[in-house]
């Protein structure tokens, strides 16, 4: 069954234009590359010197006290402002590595760099999962962790490190 059929599929966040994963895996090369994003910048006490190269290009990290942070989520996002938002603990983990923290920080930053907007839709058509933001940002955080080969578990980390 291909997306494009699967006429029973539930979205997980908003409708926006559908991206297939080739351009998805096609924005993952080019954000690594024109950023300079690499392996290197998830390892331990790299993290700060990535926060610092993403605000040179407007993607910017607002990292929130832990007991000041009320959301259910372990990270949010504004994409039209370019704001990511995470309490001090995913930050700590985001420095020190950890494959979870990294992937769900790819995760908001896809959600920037796939230009995610929540639109009105008057379409009659069912949406389908290449139209689903959950799944793009998603996507685009396996990509990034494919391309720069980085472990996408901690068991998996252990095994590589
Ligand atoms: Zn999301």
């Amino acid at each position: 069954m291909t997306p494009e059929t699967d006429e029973d599929y539930c979205m997980r966040g908003h409708r926006v234009p559908a991206l297939e994963p080739e351009l998805i895996s096609d924005v993952a090369y080019r954000v690594c590359k024109i950023i300079g994003i690499n392996k290197a910048s998830f390892k331990k006490g790299k993290a700060e010197k990535l926060v610092s190269r993403l605000e040179n290009h407007g993607i910017h990290l607002d990292v929130i006290e832990d007991d000041e942070w009320f959301d259910a989520t372990r990270a949010t996002v504004d994409p039209s402002k370019g704001m990511i938002y995470v309490p001090n603990k995913l930050y700590t983990e985001l420095c020190r590595g950890k494959a979870e923290a990294v992937r769900i920080f790819l995760h908001e930053m896809g959600h920037i760099v796939l230009g995610h907007r929540p639109l009105l839709h008057f379409a009659e058509a069912q949406a389908t999962l290449l139209e689903d933001s959950e799944w793009q940002a998603d996507y685009f955080a396996d990509a990034v962790m494919d391309l720069l080969k980085l472990p996408r578990s901690e068991a998996q980390m252990e095994f590589k490190f």
